[in-house]
């Protein structure tokens, strides 16, 4: 459960949790996925579940997922492009583990531009080297559902006798196989070499949030909420002004052409969106938004936007 102080924030979100191995992605993925409705999309995840399926690309992908290397970019990207067409991610998605480097990345800029769907925000979960091998040698999943647990964190946050939502008895806790000491040092080490760049690559393009990723789990939610507050709200004081443009700008004949009369009803429902997330911006609120419901017009909430 999320700590009480953490409302929601969108549910148009596209981010990417960007950290090494054992700095939280997953857990963090996995509440803000619960908040936001948007779905977590972890290529780790994806790929683990190809080796047990034993596809060829998860044969391909064993060698190198064993050695706790990078899987080849375009077996990885082929995922992605095909996780991201899903219907469930239009409305947002939070990617976990992906992109773990520069080609990836840029990739990743090219798909989503085509989608016209481009991120909001990267979040870098920091976390001290020592504390990374910590949480990962504690680090259990289990085998049924997938949730994520640590054997060091505190009784509440184990928890592991809540039933599984999957099969309804105890959680199956198990242990990655490249949780192992060896290959943790080396995907530290691939992070190092290959992810931090990254951080980088995001700074410059005006994406970046770093959050302390250290401490209890609810506390780093916390402080991860807050910072996607912030992209939240220059995020609706931009819908704000597209709804001040739009009241403005000449309609031929008064309504879009073609728009039938169904279609021109959803659009004038649409209009209370806009107003009250401009009410919402302006008082530093987080902000809801609907899937799409981007789109602004009606002098009204261009009023309240300018107010
Ligand atoms: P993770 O669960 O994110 O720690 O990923 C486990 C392993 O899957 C990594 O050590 C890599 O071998 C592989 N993997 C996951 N995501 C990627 C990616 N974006 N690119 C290449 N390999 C990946």
């Amino acid at each position: 459960m999320l700590p009480p102080a953490a409302a929601s924030v969108t549910t148009t979100m596209r981010i990417v949790l960007l950290g090494a191995p054992g700095s939280g992605k997953g857990t963090q993925s996995q509440r803000l996925m619960q908040q936001e409705h948007i779905p977590q999309i972890s290529t780790g995840d994806l790929l683990r579940a190809a080796v047990a399926r034993g596809t060829e690309l998860g044969r391909k992908a064993k060698e190198a997922m064993d050695g706790g290397r990078l899987v080849a970019d375009e077996l990885v990207l082929g995922l992605i492009r095909e996780r991201l067409a899903e219907p469930d991610a239009r409305r947002g998605f939070i990617l976990d583990g992906f992109p773990r480097n520069l080609s990836q990345a840029q990739a990743l800029a090219r798909l989503l531009g085509t989608l016209r769907q481009p991120l909001d925000a990267v979040v870098q979960l920091e976390v001290e080297y020592g504390e990374l091998v910590r949480r990962i040698s504690g680090r259990r999943t289990c085998a049924d559902c997938g949730r994520v647990f640590n054997l060091f964190t505190s009784a509440g946050q184990l928890n592991e006798n809540a039933p599984c939502p999957r099969t309804g008895a105890p959680h199956r806790l198990i242990q990655r196989p490249d949780d192992n000491e060896a290959t943790v040092t080396e995907r530290l080490r691939v992070y190092d070499e290959q992810t931090r760049p990254l951080i980088e690559f995001y700074r410059a393009r005006g994406l970046l949030r770093a959050i302390n990723a250290e401490g209890e789990v609810d506390e780093v939610t916390r402080r991860l909420e807050q910072a996607l507050h912030a992209i939240a709200r220059p995020k609706a004081a931009k819908t704000a002004r597209a709804a001040t443009r739009k009241s403005r700008a000449p309609k031929p004949g008064g309504r879009r052409r073609g728009a039938s009369r169904r279609a021109a009803k959803s659009a004038s429902g649409m209009r209370r969106k806009p107003a009250a997330t401009a009410r919402a911006a302006s008082k530093g609120k987080p902000v809801r938004r609907a899937p799409g419901g981007t789109r602004a017009g009606g002098r009204r909430s261009a009023r309240r936007a300018r107010r």
